[in-house]
């Protein structure tokens, strides 16, 4: 596996080199909107220590993802009404993984609702509406 790569998109935001609409975060974790939601509300879980993904991540990493993913659900089900929520995490560029500094998605969903295609950039006011939503559920 390859190793980790240090200018990886979310390794700069961790360092504020890029923006991101943080919704929460703690010692251990950052919870950010996805610029491409896929429904509405879709946010993404990291650690804000370095590892591609689930296969060279410590279990202690894992752990504090895993609780601030359930932590994240469960305000975003709440902040969108939602009958569900569908929690997606992938490994390597042949499962799926586009950008490797380990992430779980996180998107609210609605019965019958089908996730809307991936790649489209979002509107930036309505992440932003839908960032400060979640956030209101948190606290
Ligand atoms: P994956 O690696 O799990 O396939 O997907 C990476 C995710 O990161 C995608 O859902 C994509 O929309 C999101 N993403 C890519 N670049 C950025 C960015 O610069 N900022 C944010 N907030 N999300 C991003």
């Amino acid at each position: 596996m390859a190793s980790y790569d240090p200018d990886n998109i979310f390794a700069k935001i961790l360092r504020g080199e890029i923006p991101s609409e943080t919704v929460y975060e703690d010692d251990a974790t950052l919870a950010f909107m996805d610029i491409m939601p896929r429904s509405d509300g879709h946010l993404l879980v990291i650690p804000k220590t370095p590892c591609r993904n689930t296969l060279d991540a410590t279990p202690d990493q894992l752990c504090a993802v895993i609780k601030t993913v359930q932590k994240l659900a469960l305000a975003a089900k709440s902040a969108f009404d939602a009958d569900g929520v569908t929690i997606q995490q992938f490994n390597e560029a042949a499962g799926g993984q586009e950008v490797f500094h380990l992430h779980f998605h996180v998107l609210p969903r609605h019965e019958g609702l089908p996730l809307r295609p991936a790649g489209n950039m979002g509107d930036m006011a309505a992440i932003k509406a839908h960032a400060e939503k979640i956030r209101q559920a948190i606290a």
